[in-house]
């Protein structure tokens, strides 16, 4: 069922005053409270459905993401988005404001860093086994000479000329007072004086990293592991972003992967298809042999169970080796080789295509 909208459960209007508001508000929560209506479930769901309307519009904030919004980013998506200082509906909410009013407090607010890509190449065994190592990442970390405010001293300041101070410039636009962030200081209020020598007032310096990076067997081209807080640094006290690392698994001259499945390719002698032997085979790890039964055909595929690859979210899957045979039919015979094969056709209870008839049967239906 959709929502109602919370307007129409309280019975105001959308320009209503925060005054009519909680008026409106608590004449209905009296006449619906469950103290006084016992056992009734109409009245309960009715109290639930204005208290949650009220919990929104009440607040300046919400109300302003459920105007622009509706349900589907209202109340239920505050929880969600951890709050207004990262990335969540107040981030939205300072984009749309700053686009329509030129006007945002984005400055000052704690903003979550940025996440980082990092692309690694690794082997194929690596993957299917896993690997524990070190990989250096290029990353922004606040300056620690100026803890991040990239002035020299905390006397390198001076007040912002242009807002006064207040980060804010304040004009009147028809009816309205409207400010707006102050562009001569970012909203900060002050300026720097005198830069910090480290960053040169960027705040930041550029540095590397070396992380401890454990991959689990498994993985393949295109998995993501997830480094938490490996990302850049927040602003203004926000917390920082993570780092991904994208993964890519090299090819392997002899082996290629289906899922969990090592696929193999071999070649016997047609000889040994017919004969049947052991044949040595590579395995990830080692080597191993396999029974060839007499008569194998060609094509035909052989299961090494528990020779495969480890899957990544349940390590109890393992694939398995699967060993194709071809078989090689000899391009060059000698002499000895003829006779030998000749006196084989004679004595096989194989008949060639034209004495098992198949001529007579072909020309029979052409008649
Ligand atoms: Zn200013
Ligand atoms: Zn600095």
């Amino acid at each position: 069922m959709p929502k109602r909208d919370y307007y129409e459960i309280l019975g105001v209007s959308r320009d209503t005053t925060d005054e009519e508001l909680k008026k409106t508000y608590r004449k209905l929560a009296i006449k619906y409270h469950p103290d006084k209506n016992q056992g009734k479930k109409e009245s309960e769901e009715k109290f639930k459905e204005i208290s949650e309307a009220y919990e929104v519009l009440s607040d300046p904030q919400k109300r302003k993401s459920y105007d622009l919004f509706g349900h589907t980013q209202g109340p239920e998506g505050f929880g969600g988005f951890g709050g207004h200082e990262s990335g969540g509906v107040g981030d939205i909410f300072s984009d749309i404001f700053e686009d329509f009013f030129g006007t945002t407090s984005r400055g000052r607010r704690p903003a979550r860093g940025a996440d980082l890509r990092y692309n690694l190449e690794i082997s194929f065994e690596d993957a299917a086994f896993g690997l524990e190592t070190k990989i250096k990442i290029p990353k922004w970390v606040n300056c620690t000479s100026c803890n991040g405010t990239g002035a020299k001293s905390a006397s390198s300041f001076k007040a912002c000329t242009t807002c006064r101070g207040s980060g804010q410039i304040r004009f009147q636009q028809g009816f309205f007072s409207v400010s707006r962030t102050c562009n001569h200081c970012l909203g900060e209020g002050k300026i720097i004086t005198e830069k910090c020598s480290e960053c040169k007032g960027d705040k930041k310096i550029h540095t590397e990293r070396t992380l401890s990076l454990k991959i689990p067997p498994g993985v393949e081209t295109g998995t993501k592991l997830r480094l938490t807080g490996e990302g850049e640094p927040g602003d203004n006290g926000g917390p920082p972003g993570d780092l991904y690392v994208f993964l890519t698994v090299k090819e392997h001259p002899l082996f290629t992967r289906e899922n969990g499945d090592i696929l193999y390719d071999t070649q016997i002698s047609f000889v040994q298809a017919a004969l049947g032997g052991k044949i040595e085979i590579p395995t990830l790890k080692s080597t191993t042999s396999l029974k060839i039964p007499p008569g194998t055909q060609h094509g035909k595929t052989f299961r090494l169970k528990g020779m495969g690859i480890v899957n990544l979210r349940n390590s109890s899957r393992i694939g398995d080796q699967v060993v194709r045979v071809n078989i090689k039919i000899p391009t060059k015979l000698t002499q000895r080789q003829q006779e030998l094969l000749e006196e084989f056709a004679k004595t096989s209870e194989e008949k060639t295509d034209e004495e098992s008839g198949i001529f007579e049967k072909v020309k029979n239906l052409f008649e």
